[in-house]
């Protein structure tokens, strides 16, 4: 495979971008070798400098739920593009967005717009804290919320002690009122709100794992945390900015049946275009600036090219929800029965966790049900079958710790052709 075009652009990049990317997973570093410039995306494939063409299994990291290039998508933000890009202004389309999603998700009764999932999960907590009046917020260990100061958070010696900051530049004092605890366990989250009694402002927590390979709540875990939230007065805030839409319309909401106090929002939201949100009840959005005196703001927040291409994707997966998500739950179901059966015949031990179009192969024996577990993985071996899919035209995330993302655009053919090229990869590592 010719990469020269793109082996020339990272030379370039790497003088004038931190590493060579504007988002550091991009940049190839625990698979080796350099990334691959992609020039266009159309439906299932990639096409990147030199021509090649690969079978797509990031979709932009979540955001191309029906593939890329969508015609429906692409036709209305021409027609938006026509009218101005942005106008600092109120504008009809936030109000149909806003309402679009709160007639459709019974837990959202109000939502403001942003820019990304860390504007997002940053502005979530704001509103806890300022709803609560505490400073104290909980994580859990393997989710990632963004990149905002509180959440660049790791546990400490134990559960029960200060949160220590996980990259330079966190102040250690904001670190400390962030508590973490591990995934899949109320015991802890127990633990962590008696010995906090009245300090804590919230618990925020994917529901469904995905930014350390995707990973499945246990059953009765998520009603575990709902209840006991609700019990200590603590915000519960389900961070769906990759599940939402994205495992049923509902996202997880609507899997387990649980509601949060406070949603947040991205990747499909935006419809590839950058949008994050959040929203939940009313008495809490209500204390959001200017109705109230939680201060959140954002000159290009609510931008018509981003509703307009977020809408009406949103529109597309609700009208055809009963397809789109039976297509993407079989054809995902289908991929990973395939490569666990190639895994198999190799010899390799491997444990495919899914949850609907949510998808991660780990390179291990299993069960992976937390970061514990996930560290059990074989990353050498994950990084020789990456570089090995690649050769092959499979793109898939650059990580043994990531998500893969199935679109309605990938075919049979596409995962048959993976599944192929997974067999063989397979058999050289
Ligand atoms: C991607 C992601 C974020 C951050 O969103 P950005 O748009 O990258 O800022 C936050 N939370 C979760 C669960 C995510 O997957």
């Amino acid at each position: 495979m010719d990469t020269t075009k793109s082996k020339d652009l990272m030379r370039r990049a790497v003088q004038r971008i931190p590493g060579g990317v504007n988002s550091p997973v991009r940049a190839f570093r625990s698979v080796g070798g350099d990334p691959l410039f992609i020039a266009r995306a159309d439906g299932a494939y990639l096409y990147d400098e030199d021509g090649n063409r690969f079978i797509d299994y990031v979709g932009s990291w979540g955001p191309m739920i029906l593939g890329h290039n969508h015609p429906e998508v692409r036709e209305a933000l021409a027609a938006a593009l026509g009218k101005g890009t942005s106008f600092g202004a109120p504008t009809r389309l936030e109000v149909e967005m806003a309402e679009f999603l709160c007639q459709r998700l019974p837990h959202l009764e109000m939502i403001r717009m942003v820019n990304s999932g860390t504007e997002a999960t940053m502005s979530a907590i704001r509103v806890a804290r300022g709803a609560t009046g505490r400073d104290k917020i909980v994580k859990v260990s393997c989710c990632y919320h963004g990149h905002g100061d509180s959440l660049l958070v790791e546990a400490g010696s134990g559960a029960l002690t200060f949160g220590t900051p996980s990259s330079p530049g966190v102040p250690k004092g904001l670190a400390a009122d962030t508590l973490v605890i591990p995934y899949n366990d109320p015991g802890a989250l127990e633990k962590v709100l008696q010995a906090n009694k009245g300090q804590v402002a919230c618990f925020i927590v994917e529901p469904l794992p995905g930014n350390v390979g995707t990973l499945l709540p246990k059953p009765g875990y998520l009603q575990a945390v709902r209840s006991l939230t609700r019990e200590h007065g603590v915000i519960l805030i389900f961070d769906e900015v990759m599940s939402g839409f994205r495992v049923a319309f509902g996202g997880m909401v609507e899997v387990s049946g649980v509601e949060p106090d406070l949603v947040t929002y991205g990747k499909i939201i935006g419809g590839g275009l950058p949008v994050g949100a959040y929203g939940g009840k009313a008495d809490l959005m209500r204390q959001v600036s200017p109705s109230g005196p939680i201060y959140q703001a954002g000159t290009l927040s609510g931008n018509p090219l981003a509703m307009t291409a977020g809408l009406t994707l949103l529109k597309i997966l609700d009208r055809d929800r009963a397809t789109i998500y039976g297509r993407l739950d079989s054809l995902t179901a289908r991929l990973g029965a395939g490569v666990k059966a190639a895994a198999a015949s190799a010899g390799v031990p491997l444990t495919v966790n899914r949850q609907g179009s949510m998808f991660t192969a780990f390179f291990a024996p299993g069960p992976i049900e937390d970061d514990v577990s996930a560290r059990t993985c074989d990353t050498a071996r994950f990084a020789a079958f990456f570089r090995g899919m690649l050769e092959r035209g499979v793109c898939l995330a650059p990580s043994q710790f990531e998500t893969g993302f199935m679109s309605a655009a990938h075919t049979e053919a596409d995962v048959d052709a993976t599944v192929d090229a997974a067999r063989e990869a397979l058999k050289r590592i």
